[in-house]
């Protein structure tokens, strides 16, 4: 069914958007266009649709399917989003009483799945912000203005141009209970340049910034994933002093346990990390029905006698393989206290 080319995609993975439709309608609407329901991915056609078993209101369609020229796409009603990029918001699951901060948002496919969770229903709290989004870049933090726009986030989110760890001050945080973070990665998670042109503009945006990280001239792998790793271990140690949030979500878009696992045991390390009481969260939490979890010798490499604790730490992390998965190359893992 597939063009098995190496770097198209396999599949094209839509959300339904609730700030700007009912999502009911907007489900029969999609039946009507895919008549066809199938149970796996891999056996899409163009007439039909997956419903994802992971992530509420995400469907898999055929990546030839010219989807972006319906009135759903145009309207802002469906937002083309990898599947693995759909796991943070989810996996943070903030729900109508929280605060929470995106800390590297641009172009903001996250930040608008968090409004979807946060926002549909708060029609009361208009005026009081619920997302702060972080943005470094300015023509970057433009770009995520326009997508958060678009897909109606309105006045409850509000944007924060600069650097997440100074502009972040936690006294001024007091009511942030959740946060997210998907820094600058190396992006080997990511494949070929034909499969960059079949996602939306917005991913091609998050993904041009990785893909420029991964052609830096000069910078040989294992410096530049080292220089990578203690950046993503400051921004996510930062984030973690904020006063009463208790859910931190961390993600990349990199297969390479230096961004991923020992960003996570160098976290587990650290004596302040430990004194504000941070814990990796069970599987039990965390997508616990997917099964490629994280790398256990990783784990086993630093706290070696303590099996349990390894397995325990490896299951309560998530990782995708490139395509195998049906998309990018990810990982997530959430900390609580
Ligand atoms: N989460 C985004 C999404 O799903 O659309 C993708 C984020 S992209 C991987 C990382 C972003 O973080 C880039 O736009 C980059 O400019 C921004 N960034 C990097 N360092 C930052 C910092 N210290 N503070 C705020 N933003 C930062």
């Amino acid at each position: 069914l597939f063009d098995h080319e190496d770097d198209v995609t396999p599949v094209r993975w839509i959300r339904i958007n609730p700030l700007k439709c009912d999502v009911q309608n907007t489900l029969d609407e999609l039946t009507r266009i895919f008549p066809e329901r199938v149970n796996h991915w891999n056996e899409l056609t163009t007439d039909a649709i997956y419903h994802d078993e992971f992530v509420p209101h995400l469907f898999g369609i055929h990546p030839q399917h010219k989807i972006t020229s319906s009135n759903l796409y145009k309207d802002g009603k469906i937002i083309i989003q990898d599947r693995a990029s759909c796991f943070p918001a989810h996996i943070l699951n903030p729900g109508k009483d929280d605060v929470v901060m995106d800390a590297c948002a641009a172009p903001g496919n996250k930040t608008t799945h968090l409004a979807a969770h946060i926002l549909p229903g708060c029609s009361t709290l208009q005026d009081t912000v619920r997302i702060h989004a972080f943005e470094k870049e300015p023509h970057r933090a433009k770009v995520l203005h326009k997508m958060t726009t678009a897909a109606g986030c309105g006045s409850s989110l509000e944007i924060h141009l600069g650097d997440f760890t100074k502009l972040a001050i936690p006294e001024k945080f007091q009511n942030v209970t959740g946060i997210l973070i998907d820094p600058s990665c190396s992006g080997s998670g990511i494949f070929g340049r034909k499969y960059v042109d079949s996602i939306n503009k917005a991913k091609q945006e998050e993904l041009k910034e990785e893909t420029e990280l991964q052609q830096s001239p000069g910078d040989d792998l294992k410096d530049r994933l080292s220089k990578l790793s203690s950046f993503q271990f400051q921004v996510v140690k930062h984030a973690m002093s904020m006063p009463h949030a208790k859910k931190i979500v961390y993600s990349t878009c990199s297969i390479h346990a230096e961004e991923n696992e020992r960003v996570v045991i160098d976290l587990l390390l650290d004596k302040k990390v430990q004194q504000w009481g941070w814990q990796v969260a069970s599987r039990s939490q965390v997508l616990p029905d997917w099964p490629r979890r994280g790398l256990v010798e990783e784990f086993e490499q630093v706290f070696r006698n303590d099996k349990l604790k390894c397995r325990l730490l490896a299951e309560g992390c998530i990782r995708a393989l490139p395509k195998a998965d049906g998309g990018i190359g990810f990982f997530a893992v959430c900390f609580e206290r």
